[in-house]
């Protein structure tokens, strides 16, 4: 199995993406991890991409375990078997403080760690894209997000606009009409790109997600 590229469970509802999902997701949040950085894994599952982004900040020029990399995950249990395997894999990463370990509603984002240059997000946004994602993104930051079926990137792209701020519902529904590539939001121009079809894990109340009631993916984006 562990040579599967299959998502796999993990417990409590939830799996591991299957291994070509988080060989894409790195990828594409590669760009932005340099010395320094700061990364919030929501959805942090089975730890797996947490540690990888550990070792893409120990690996970047300069980078010598400076910055560091938040993983947070609603469920407790889950929160403490990721733990185990990261220490199993290097103990110093948690012992350093080059990760830590939040259980907590990641919806909310991570406030005490931001602003982030890559928020990453393992679960699949079903309706709009939680604000806070937006406001503790740093600029020139990366918010990688599955939505509604679509897994999309929002950069930060620092440059300062005087238009009005919209709200998560505006930004919803740029992102969800392929092709229209900026938004405004406070003080920073927000540049949106839609890339593939995904499935996930949703991201949702804890309650729900531990019902046991299966609920398959909402993929609104083609209309079914
Ligand atoms: N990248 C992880 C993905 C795990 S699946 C891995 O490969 O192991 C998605 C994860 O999102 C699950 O662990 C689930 O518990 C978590 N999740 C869903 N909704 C959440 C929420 N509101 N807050 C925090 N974590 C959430």
């Amino acid at each position: 199995m562990a040579y599967a590229d299959m998502p796999l469970p993990i417990g409590a509802g939830a799996t591991i993406s299957a291994p070509h999902m988080h060989a894409i997701m790195l990828d594409l949040a590669a760009s932005r991890i340099q010395s320094g950085s700061h990364v919030l894994d929501v959805g942090s599952g089975s730890g797996y991409c947490t540690a990888v982004f550990a070792e893409m900040l120990r690996a970047a020029p300069g980078g010598a375990g400076r910055g560091k990399v938040y993983g947070i995950d609603h469920v407790a249990p889950l929160v403490e078997q990721s733990r185990a395997n990261i220490r199993g894999h290097d103990p110093t990463m948690l012992e350093s403080g080059l990760v830590e370990l939040i259980v907590g509603d990641g919806r909310r984002g991570y406030h005490p760690g931001a602003p982030y240059q890559v928020i990453h997000v393992g679960a699949m946004v079903e309706d709009i894209i939680p604000q806070p994602f937006l406001e503790q993104l740093a600029p020139g930051g990366r918010l990688i997000v599955p939505v509604q079926g679509m897994l999309m990137t929002i950069d930060n792209t620092a440059e300062p606009t005087n238009e009005p701020a919209p709200s998560t519902e505006q930004l919803f529904a740029h992102t969800n009409a392929l092709g229209v590539p900026t938004v405004a939001f406070p003080t920073h121009r927000f540049y949106t790109e839609s890339h593939m079809g995904v499935a996930f894990v949703p991201l949702t109340d804890l309650a729900e997600q531990t019902s046991g009631r299966t609920r398959p993916t909402r993929i609104l984006w083609m209309g079914f």
